[in-house]
């Protein structure tokens, strides 16, 4: 299978794709055709574990990968993971289940991509035949950072260099990145918000001459984030996973519809949904929810995407975003893969901050889709009123995502014919990350209690829910962070020649953090 550029320059092998990470013309991989899933096949994956459903569905993409290699992969990224499922869907109520994406290593969702993506990374260099020493390079608002690290650390001809806005990520998300180990890892804070940390990074993937320069230093760049098809595809594997479940529980039957609720920032994880369902599982409507940054809410029903707007630091950072990378890729097939289109139309994103689909594009953008957001109050509200029904803690982003769903399934309620007595499809929500994650926060949505210690958050919630805390996040509490230092986003490739040339074990850290003036809370 061909991989295209959503901006119409480039065409390459799935190996390719995944080692390149973005397209030369600035454009997202997709694949040249989505690959089917039969009724039949869909059957014969009731009997497969996790790591082998996973490896099914990514051969069918990456059919340039050997498909046993592919099965051993996933069988030890996902043997990683606590429990004997890596991705637990949880019955709620009639109706209503949990897909539980948070049992990896770091707790959150990106574990279920960034656990394998070494591997893909690693075998398809093998496959291209690239001898360079790998530098990736991540724009994080929180989850991706440290998971993209724990899955590199230590990797083979691999190093990994992580930046996050500073003051924009939790406590918790902050000390899991900067206490990683690893001879291969360097993570640095930048001032701004996610938007303008992204933003800078894009810039280094986008530069030739810096794209030369490190190749001359034999330094080749790829990328970590969602953007990346390495990271979409294992992605698609879990709505499969989830939906089998349904089937394998007898809550369903094969070829019924089944909704899903999606916590979104960067719109990776709800596009791998979309692209389960041009699969040909039988996905009903994709339910995008987002905090009070709701651009994409905005979007999804009216057709404008515009990113003059506010910008808001939430309790759900992860989802503190207000440029999509990820929509890119929807914008393509509802264009009917205009690639013109979609280059004129993000080119306006960056220079005027704005662009709009049309009537057609909009009214198919609704054929799947379904929007909602909430702020900061609700989310709280419905965090403490699902703990007080099911005694089952939200995490804050799955908060979001659970108040979105049950407007959502009321609205629908509300426009079915009384008459009717079919029930709705039955809802999956998707759950991104642990409770303990956020626990000061969480603590707070389920008693209005405020802690100021992290930890002293993760022990009260243990009290109060009796859900086991993960090894993880328990063991940061006797780590010294090692990473301190901040930098500014014009900076950034200094920072990263820097790495290069010095190395790490906090070398660069401690260097630069002495050079500077330590930062000041009010600039
Ligand atoms: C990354 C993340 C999201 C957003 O996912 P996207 O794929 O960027 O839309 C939501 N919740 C959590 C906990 C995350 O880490």
């Amino acid at each position: 299978m061909y991989f295209l550029s959503t901006r119409g320059g480039q065409k390459v092998t799935g190996a390719q794709a995944i080692v390149q990470g973005i397209a030369s013309d600035g454009g997202l991989f997709v694949p040249e055709t989505f690959p089917k899933v039969s009724s039949q096949e869909l059957n014969d994956m009731l009997a497969m574990n996790y790591p082998e459903r996973a490896a099914y569905v990514l051969h069918k993409y990456l059919d340039d990968y050997d498909y046993a290699g592919l099965k051993d992969a996933c069988e030890r990224a996902y043997s990683q993971f606590e429990g004997n499922d890596a991705a637990p869907l949880v019955k709620m109520d009639k109706g209503l289940y949990i897909l539980e994406l948070f049992h990896g290593p770091t707790c959150a969702f990106k574990d279920m991509a960034l656990t394998l993506l070494p591997y893909l990374l690693r075998e398809g260099c093998n496959i291209c035949g690239i001898k360079e020493e790998i530098l990736i390079l991540v724009a994080t608002s929180g989850d991706t950072g440290k998971a993209a690290l724990e899955g590199f650390k230590d990797a083979d001809g691999i190093k990994i260099m992580v930046f996050y806005p500073d003051d924009g990520v939790s406590k918790m998300q902050k000390l899991q990145m900067c206490t990683t180990g690893g001879n291969n890892t360097n993570v640095l804070a930048v001032r701004g918000n996610f938007d303008d940390c992204q933003t800078a990074v894009k810039r280094i993937f986008n530069s030739n001459e810096y794209k030369a320069e490190l190749k001359e230093k034999g330094v080749l760049l790829s990328s970590a984030n969602s953007i990346n098809f390495g990271r979409l595809a294992p992605q698609i594997a879990y709505y499969f996973s989830a939906y089998l479940d349904l089937v394998s529980s007898g809550q369903i039957e094969i070829g019924q519809t089944v909704d899903f609720t999606v916590p979104t920032g960067n719109f990776g994880n709800i596009l791998a949904a979309y692209y389960a369902k041009q699969m040909g599982l039988p996905v009903g409507r994709l339910v995008c929810a987002s905090n009070k940054n709701n651009i994409l809410t905005d979007f999804i029903k009216t057709g404008r995407y515009d990113c003059h707007r506010n910008f808001y630091k939430t309790m759900s950072p992860s989802m503190d975003i207000l440029i999509s990378s990820n929509l890119e890729r929807l914008l393509f097939e509802i264009s009917g893969r205009d690639a013109a289109l979609i280059k004129e139309r993000m080119e306006n994103l960056s220079r005027n901050g704005v662009y709009m689909v049309t009537t057609e594009e909009l009214k198919r953008i609704g054929e799947s889709f379904y929007a909602g957001c909430t702020n900061e109050e609700q989310t709280v509200e419905c965090m403490y009123d699902f703990f007080c029904e099911y005694g089952y803690p939200l995490d804050t982003h799955t908060g979001v995502a659970m108040n979105v769903a049950e407007g959502y399934m009321s609205a629908c309620k509300a426009e079915k014919d009384p008459k009717d007595k079919t029930p709705l499809p039955p809802m999956v929500v998707v759950s991104t990350a642990s409770p303990y994650k956020f626990p000061q926060d969480v603590l707070y949505a389920l008693t209005g209690n405020d802690v100021k210690d992290s930890f002293k958050g993760i022990k009260r919630l243990n009290l109060l829910t009796a859900m086991k805390v993960p090894k993880n996040l328990q063991e940061l509490r006797y780590k010294e962070p090692r990473f301190k230092a901040v930098a500014d986003t014009k900076d950034l490739y200094r920072e990263v020649l820097h790495f290069l040339e010095v190395g790490t074990d906090g070398i660069v850290a401690e260097g630069t953090a002495k050079k500077r003036a330590p930062r000041k809370k009010a600039e």
